[in-house]
């Protein structure tokens, strides 16, 4: 039997026992609505062979459809009252599911793999929205068995992750989610579907893994560290941005042709391999 999803009644419900305030700062919004959730987990594309990894199960929305798909579900939430109903929900509104259940209270900014009881394989999470892309780059970072990500954000941000080079949006985020990936944007949610109602629209994001530029976490952070460099002055050319990277302006420059890149070019004209290339060349001369 598919398990009961939650809609307005049932949150409010769970929300009064708990005596739930959501607060701004944890990006505490429910989703309400059996439709959104479904959409959710049939666009991530889970089965049972899966281990998913959400954070931020809340009240269980998304925990609940996840189940029903998903051979286990690992779900890490910073607020241990949240954590705590969590096992007790599923039982009551799932007692058939497919997939088992692990709750893990924990801050996913800083989550290891060490801390989870599965090596997950698929993210599925409707993140909190002010930690939304450090959450997202962090768990793509610590954990390389994710193969996939299908993320809910703002609109906004999910437009800048699935950003392509040359356009006004493409930035930090959109290149180093790139690094990690394909990356695509699956969708778009109103803000009725949620409990409280936030004041802007949501959007889904999916990242494919590919690892092109392999697992080297020195490389991963020397490529970056020159990004972060290209876009703290995202006006400026390459050779001007990057002169504190490089040490001069002409170190810069001598560093950009050498990756067969114009220095005359801003960031965001810049695919991910062009920094990964301007990384490896900075590291074998030494930078
Ligand atoms: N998944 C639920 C849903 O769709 O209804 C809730 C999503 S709500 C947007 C974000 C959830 O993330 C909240 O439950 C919040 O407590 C939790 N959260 C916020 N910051 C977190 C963090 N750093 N690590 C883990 N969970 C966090």
């Amino acid at each position: 039997m598919p398990p009961r999803l939650l809609g307005p009644a049932e949150i409010r419900a769970l929300a009064a026992e708990l005596d739930v305030r959501p607060t701004k700062t944890l990006g505490q919004n429910f989703v309400h609505d059996a439709n959104t959730v479904r959409r959710i987990v049939t666009s991530s594309g889970v089965g049972a062979d899966d281990v998913v990894l959400e954070v931020g199960p809340g009240l269980g929305s998304l925990t609940l459809a996840l189940l029903g798909e998903a051979g286990r579900v690992v779900a890490v939430e910073i607020d241990s009252k949240l954590a705590a109903r969590l096992p007790r929900t599923v039982a009551d509104f799932a007692p058939e599911q497919r997939g088992s259940l692990d709750v893990v209270t924990a801050d996913a900014l800083t989550v290891t793999p060490s801390d989870l009881p599965a090596t997950p394989t698929a993210l599925v999470a409707n993140l909190p929205y002010n930690v939304a892309v450090p959450v997202l780059l962090h768990l793509m970072a610590q954990l390389p068995t994710l193969r996939t990500a299908l993320v809910m954000v703002q609109a906004e941000v999910a437009d800048r992750l699935a950003a392509t080079p040359g356009g006004r949006i493409y930035g930090v985020p959109s290149v180093k989610a790139r690094y990690y990936g394909d990356v695509t944007r699956a969708g778009s949610i109103g803000k009725h579907v949620f409990w409280p109602e936030p004041k802007i629209e949501s959007g889904l994001v999916r990242i494919e893994r590919t690892d092109r530029f392999g697992l080297d976490e020195d490389r991963r952070r020397r490529t970056f560290a020159a990004i972060d460099a290209a876009f703290a002055q995202r006006r400026k050319t390459m050779r001007s941005a990057l002169a504190v990277w490089a040490g001069s302006p002409v170190r810069a420059e001598e560093l950009l042709r050498a990756a067969d890149i114009d220095p005359r070019i801003r960031g965001e004209r810049l695919e991910v391999d062009d920094f990964v290339r301007l990384a490896d060349v900075a590291a074998s001369a030494d930078i």
